[in-house]
């Protein structure tokens, strides 16, 4: 079957103080049409950036440095972001982005923001506000009413969404800026969702709630969801693939079921063993020791070399490549192969 989403060879630089550093080194990445993909990884492991890359949002100071993306066939790293709404009925990816501030208009009410969107009318002020995330028209067999809006918004948790409705962003706090965001994935429901921490600023309640949404939306309208934390454990309550992101390396791609069962590379083992429900091991639960590299600071061979308990002298010198090791399980590290 054709993939939604096809990521080849992805090479993402940023400049800084007249050096460049690699966020995204050689990424690999395939979606299904209605699958959701986990991506995990601590600070820093490029999570983000690779989600700016697909929405054409890069920051002037980051660059695609070779690779593809291709969505539904289209190369998405060739397009002007101008002429992204060129492709507007062919393309629909909404990003929930990880700080919805500076997604969100803040000299307009949430209601008119709504409807702009809905409207597939693109904001005058393209650099701030909900419509840049927005690649795509609406979809024809979708009418978006007053009353969905409402009842989008009790969904993320609103008791009284029309007092919602009429308030400034800055008016809100974080987490109820991240729920309009979800809100607005829900109505929208495009074909590719990308949702960059939607969860962090939420309860243990609403961010179950927003779990069964994201369920709702594959399950019902078959959108793919890349699904973006550093929380292996909510990324392994609704993702069918998991992949774990490292200095800006893939160091494990597989299943959810088989990440979790039978995790191979040390870092992934790290990321599992640290959480109490899953650890299986002697003695207390620790975190991985040590902390993630700075990009324009990147110990040379395997990024996580410094912190590798099982590190060889290859690891020090040679990146690990990503190999097939099962049906669907690939790993990037020296002890395999
Ligand atoms: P987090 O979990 O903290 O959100 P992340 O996995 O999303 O982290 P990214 O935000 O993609 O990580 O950042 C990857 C690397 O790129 C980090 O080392 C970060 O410091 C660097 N980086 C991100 N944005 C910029 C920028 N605008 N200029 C320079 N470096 C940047
Ligand atoms: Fe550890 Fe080496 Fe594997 Fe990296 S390649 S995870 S340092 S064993
Ligand atoms: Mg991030």
């Amino acid at each position: 079957m054709d993939k939604l989403l096809i990521i080849d060879d992805l090479w993402i630089s940023y400049y800084k103080d007249g050096k460049k550093a690699y966020a995204i080194r050689g990424l690999n990445l395939e979606v299904d049409y209605n699958q959701i993909v986990g991506i995990v990884g601590e600070s820093g492991s490029g999570k983000s950036t690779l989600g700016h890359a697909i929405v054409g949002l890069l920051p002037s100071n980051s660059k695609v440095e070779k690779g593809r993306i291709l969505f539904e066939g289209t190369d998405l790293t060739k397009i002007n972001r101008r002429d992204f709404y060129k492709f507007r009925g062919k393309n629909a990816i909404f990003m929930i982005f990880q700080d919805p501030m500076s997604s969100l208009n803040p000299t307009m009410k949430i209601y008119d923001q709504l409807r702009e969107v809905i409207q597939g009318k693109h904001s005058s002020n393209e650099d701030f506000s909900l419509t840049r995330w927005f690649l795509g028209n609406i979809r024809k067999d979708i009418i978006i009413e007053n009353k969905d809006i409402i009842e989008a918004l009790k969904k993320v948790g609103f008791k009284n969404p029309k007092e919602i409705l009429v308030k400034y962003p800055h008016q809100l706090s974080g987490g109820e800026r991240q729920r309009i965001m979800i809100a607005m994935a829900y109505l929208l429901k495009p074909k590719l969702l990308i949702a960059d921490e939607p969860t962090t600023a939420l309860d243990v309640v609403t961010q179950a709630q927003v779990l069964k949404m994201l369920l709702e939306l594959k399950d019902e309208y078959k959108t793919s969801i890349i699904f973006i934390s550093h929380d292996i454990t909510l990324v392994s309550q609704i993702s069918d693939r998991i992949l774990v992101m490292y200095g800006g390396i893939l160091m494990e791609d597989g299943s959810s079921e088989e990440i979790l069962k039978n995790p191979l590379n040390p870092y992934t083992k790290g990321l599992i063993s640290s959480l109490p429900i899953y650890f299986k091991g002697e003695g207390r639960i620790s975190p991985i020791p040590g902390f993630p590299p700075n990009i324009f600071n990147l110990p040379a061979g395997c990024p996580f070399h410094p912190r590798c308990s099982s590190n060889m002298s290859i690891c020090k010198s040679q990146m690990p490549k990503i190999k097939k090791i099962g049906e669907s399980h690939y790993v990037a590290c020296h002890l395999y192969g």
